[in-house]
């Protein structure tokens, strides 16, 4: 099959291209459980960029085996093609789409359904992935996608949409009507956030991003109030907020300095969400003493809300801003994501 594959890391991001366009071997079936899904889209990731620039090697590769070649690729949706022998319920040629995390579903941690957080595999980061003509996965991890929903108009929903959602829930279980929650990014996994928050709670939404474009895809996702970034948004927010800030601080950025943004944007009491990520939170401990404020870790999301994603989606509460590439053009996605110009986000179709 064709597929994009990464040969090296490029540390600052200005090769003028990242993966190779080749043939490589089909994927097979080695376990009764396993699937072979033809991809219908894979979703193009900051965490590929990420990838591209070695952030990730000590992660993926802590034993010093070379990891590449590797194809990326971890937010996938396609049909099914081949099954193992063990596999119930499911047909050659159904819609689906895939959790991004493979596990044996044995242990306590992954039986409680925390599966990002059990042992197992995450292709596209660890092993091949989605950026191919085909990807096998197991049977465990495949959602059966309802008639409205096409591959390549959810594959995004993966991974980046379903961390929007695992946060998304997270802070709705907490807001009531009458508070804020701040969303700082209403990029690609910002503008699926702002629908769930809405979906789900009552609170007011402000989102802060210095994009415009990015502002006004926020505008059509629901958001109450919007705050350019830069000098001048804590001050906005406060001033919103009654000079308190936010109950809730969502930050899908995570570097350039949000961190501390977001955290100042934060009420006593409140949580602040880390989703993005790329540098390091620094706060006094006395600060977090005399605030009481939390913060929290957010890591992808679970099978289940995977489905509760999905459900969303079906009755159009939630809706993604998808660019179209070839699977030939992934090099041309890559750098338009780098480059800030991807109006939510970018899909790689065979
Ligand atoms: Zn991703």
């Amino acid at each position: 099959m064709k597929a994009q594959v990464l040969h090296r890391y490029d540390e600052e991001l200005t090769a003028p291209s990242w993966v190779e366009y080749e043939d490589v071997p089909d994927p097979r079936i080695t376990s009764p459980s396993d699937v072979i899904v033809r991809i219908g889209g894979a979703g193009v990731c900051r965490t590929d960029l990420h990838i591209i620039e070695g952030v990730w090697r000590p992660h993926m590769d802590p034993t010093g085996q070379a990891l590449l070649p590797l194809i990326m690729g971890h937010e996938n949706a396609g049909w099914i093609e081949e099954m193992g022998t063990e596999v119930e319920g499911l047909r050659k040629g159904d819609p689906v789409i895939v959790h991004p995390k493979i596990t044996d579903g044995l242990s306590l941690t992954n039986r409680r359904g925390h599966d990002m957080h059990g042992p197992g595999r995450f292709p596209g980061l660890d092993s091949n992935g989605g950026y191919a003509e085909a990807l096998a996965t197991s049977v465990r991890n495949l959602v059966k996608l309802p008639a409205t929903l096409a591959p390549k108009d959810v594959a995004p929903y993966a991974d980046a949409g379903l961390t929007a959602y695992h946060v998304a829930k997270k802070a709705a279980r907490e807001l009531v009507a009458g508070q804020y929650c701040v969303v700082i990014g209403a990029g690609g996994l910002g503008h699926i956030g702002i629908q769930c928050l809405k979906a789900m709670c009552a609170a007011d939404i402000i989102v802060v991003d210095r994009s415009d474009l990015s502002l006004g895809l926020a505008r059509e996702c629901g958001a109450d109030h919007l705050v350019k970034a830069g000098e001048g948004a804590l001050e906005a927010v406060l001033s919103l907020t009654s000079g308190n800030g936010a109950e809730a601080v969502i930050d899908f950025v995570g570097e350039h300095g949000t961190t501390s943004l977001g955290l100042a944007m934060t009420r006593a009491m409140g949580n602040y969400y880390i989703v993005g990520y790329g540098e390091n939170i620094t706060i006094p401990a006395v600060d977090m003493i005399i605030t009481e404020r939390n913060i929290i870790g957010n890591l992808v999301g679970t099978w289940a809300e995977l489905n509760e994603l999905m459900s969303l989606a079906d009755r159009g509460l939630v809706k993604l801003a998808v660019q179209e590439y070839g699977l030939k053009q992934a090099n041309e996605a890559l750098h338009d994501l780098h480059a800030g110009r991807i109006k939510g986000r970018a899909v790689l179709v065979p």
